[in-house]
């Protein structure tokens, strides 16, 4: 007689009430004197329960200003370790440390090393500008880290008879170059969540909501930065979108978790996320949403606080790296 066959059932993942998660969050912050800071491309529930939410220059900056002991980070791993870098003495954790970022992993520390090398040796007289979305590793071989906020007073103080070799996005270089005048020498790197907008979906989207202002991220490419009313980082879409009192339809091209700080800062206005709600089947589009981003999740935070881990250990490259970011965003 054969025996049935047993299917295995397949683990069941418990989901957890998200109020209960919150709360035993916030006690256990209390118990460890921590404080949670999340950017904005992190989900809205992250973003409520942080104690500063920013972009990455501003999350880098309050990391240095908090009296508390321990951080947690809810971001993408080279945003934990400027935190680390420039507060060393604090213990970072970070809800996932697999929470990488594309951009990032695009220029690696051993090609950009050789790079460097290469154009030395064929005359080139250059200083290296890196976008803050890059390891410690690479920080440690620029002489700039910018982030979409500072870039423009960081480039006019590269010296003006050097060169500038601008990694790893090479769309915001080229926005950079266009906008400061200063030719750069561009690293093909570039985002994964930016560079999939479609320039006929906000095409489409602008035409069917006529007077919609078009608000980028630099790091999107130029055909969508060319149709494009403002172009900036995150705090100054913002400060714009707060500046205008009256109702407007904001059509916004970057991570789409953006729209929950608008929202809560000017909530008169109406944003749609490009391409958000594809007009042509008019169903909602989620390829702007960041995978590393969506690692972090309120379960995590709670375990990562609890076990105390995962931490941001420092590494003895980040030494080198902290000039470069002290120089950089603190002074
Ligand atoms: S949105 Fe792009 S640049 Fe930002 S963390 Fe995700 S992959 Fe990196």
């Amino acid at each position: 007689m054969s025996l049935p066959v047993l299917q295995m059932a397949e683990p069941v993942t418990v989901e957890e009430d998200p109020l209960d998660l919150m709360d035993e969050i916030e006690t256990l912050k209390r118990q460890q004197d921590a404080a949670i800071l999340a950017h904005f491309y992190v989900d809205g529930d992250l973003q409520d329960i942080a104690d500063f939410t920013g972009d990455s220059l501003k999350l880098a900056r309050d990391a240095t200003r908090i009296p508390n002991p321990t951080i947690v980070f809810c971001g993408v791993h080279f945003m934990g370790e400027s935190a680390k870098i420039l507060s060393p003495e604090k213990t970072v954790l970070m809800p996932d440390l697999q929470a990488g970022c594309s951009l990032a992993e695009s220029c690696p520390a051993d090609r950009l090393a050789a790079y460097q090398a290469e154009l030395r040796a064929k005359g080139h007289d250059f200083q290296t500008v890196a976008y803050i979305n890059t390891t410690a590793a690479v920080k440690a071989l620029c002489d700039w880290i910018v982030t979409s906020g500072n870039a423009r007073e960081i480039i006019d103080r590269v010296p003006a008879d050097k060169e500038i070799l601008f990694v790893p996005d090479q769309h915001l270089g080229r926005y950079l170059s266009s906008v400061t005048g200063r030719p750069m020498i561009l690293w093909p790197g570039s985002c994964m969540v930016h560079e999939v907008f479609s320039i006929q979906d906000l095409l489409r989207a602008k035409r069917n909501h006529p007077g919609s202002i078009v608000m980028a991220h630099p790091e999107c490419p130029a055909n969508i930065l060319e149709i494009s009313d403002v172009i900036g980082g995150t705090e100054k879409m913002r400060k714009y979108v707060a500046s205008i009192p009256e109702k407007k339809t904001f059509l916004v091209a970057t991570e789409a978790n953006m729209i929950h700080p608008l929202m809560k800062l000017a909530p008169q206005h109406e944003y749609i996320p490009v391409p958000g709600i594809m007009t042509s089947t008019g169903e909602t589009c989620a390829c702007n949403r960041c995978p590393h981003m969506a690692r972090n999740t309120l379960q995590k935070v709670r375990d990562c606080l609890k076990n105390r881990s995962p931490e941001i250990v420092w590494q003895p490259y980040f030494a080198q790296a902290q000039d470069v970011l002290k120089r950089s965003l603190l002074q």
